[in-house]
């Protein structure tokens, strides 16, 4: 059981910031921007290309939660980026996809 499926059972703690019948974000614990917040579905897939080719409705379910919280937060003025990542060279460390939303502040360029 990954991490992510932990923080939905609330068996382990987690700063909550958005909740819906599918999709769950909460607060990354090793912040890499001044706003960093992990979305997930609730439903676990293993990276964005499993979800995309085994649960295509999924992405709009994330997307619309990303968008309904960004708008919320007012974060859709200060700008935002979306990143996911597939795979150990990507930096993938739990297997349940998920998206980092990161926002507060002015972005460095990404890469290696
Ligand atoms: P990735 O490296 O793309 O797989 O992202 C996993 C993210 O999950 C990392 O940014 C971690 O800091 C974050 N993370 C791991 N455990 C927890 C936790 N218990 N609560 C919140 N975020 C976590």
């Amino acid at each position: 059981m990954s991490i992510f499926q932990k923080i939905i059972d609330r068996e382990i703690p987690a700063t909550i910031v958005f909740e819906n019948e599918n999709i769950l974000a909460f607060e990354d614990i090793n912040a890499q921007a001044a706003i960093h917040i992990i979305f997930i579905h609730k439903k676990q897939t293993k990276n964005i290309n499993e979800l995309s080719s085994e649960h295509p409705e999924q992405l709009s379910q994330v997307f619309s939660a990303i968008s309904e919280y960004t708008r919320s937060e007012g974060l859709e003025k200060k700008g935002f980026r979306v990143v996911t990542n597939l795979g150990e060279n990507a930096g993938q460390t739990v297997f349940h996809t998920h998206f980092h939303l990161l926002s507060g502040e002015r972005l460095g360029r990404f890469g290696s």
